[in-house]
Formats: structure tokens, C-alpha cells, sequence
């Protein structure tokens, strides 16, 4: 069941905040509640991330994907020294791909630039 917004009536979609917990906003008028355990069993709650519009939108669902952490890092944001990577190929194949961070403090995501 979709939920809506209790103000507006406007769809409420799950997002999920630095500090790890998702709440429902309505994409209307803006309105966040904490999303129940009920939300998360309806809602699959991913994490969009883009980049230069060269790159492509790499939508990471955390839900299936664990990903390791480095302490290799330093978060250009908020200096934190974890973060979660991963790899994504982004130009031609017989190039290497690109790596990305993903900071486990403020979850400001970085591209590595060799
Ligand atoms: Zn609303
Ligand atoms: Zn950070």
C-alpha cells in the first residue's frame, strides 16, 4: 500500500537520511514522518547517486548490496575516515574502472580521480 501524506494527501516516498534512517516524505509539500517497518516491507529503499552527466545515475539499492569499507579515505566533506567503495565501469572497457566512495559518517559520495 502506498502511503500518503497525512497533510497534504500528496505520495509519500521512502528516503533514506545521513543518519541511517528512513523516513517517508511527501514529494508534494515536503512533509517526513519515520518510516514504520510496514513502509520498509512495501518501499525497496535506494540510494541515487549522480554524477557528471557523463557518467551514468548509479542507483545502489542497499537493501541487497553490502559494500565493503576502506579506511584508505579521507571524506572531502567532512573528513571522516570510512567509506564505503565500489567500482563502476564508465568509459570505454578496456579502460580501467572508476572507483567511488561513499562516506559512512555524512554519505557524500566521491569519485576516485587517478
Ligand atoms: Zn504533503
Ligand atoms: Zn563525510
Amino acid at each position: 500500500m502506498p502511503r500518503f501524506c497525512p497533510r497534504c494527501h500528496g505520495l509519500m516516498k521512502p528516503v533514506k537520511e545521513v543518519d541511517g534512517e528512513v523516513y517517508m516524505v511527501c514529494i508534494r509539500c515536503g512533509y517526513k514522518m519515520k518510516a514504520s517497518s510496514n513502509d520498509l516491507r512495501t518501499y525497496r529503499v535506494s540510494t541515487k547517486i549522480t554524477h557528471t552527466e557523463k557518467d551514468k545515475t548509479i542507483v545502489i539499492s542497499e537493501e541487497n548490496v553490502n559494500l565493503p569499507i576502506t579506511k584508505d579515505v579521507i571524506c572531502p566533506r567532512c573528513g571522516y575516515g570510512e567509506a564505503y567503495y565500489w567500482m563502476i565501469q564508465t568509459r570505454a572497457a578496456d579502460e580501467p574502472p572508476t572507483r567511488f566512495y561513499k562516506c559512512r559518517r555524512c554519505g557524500y559520495v566521491w569519485r576516485e580521480y587517478e
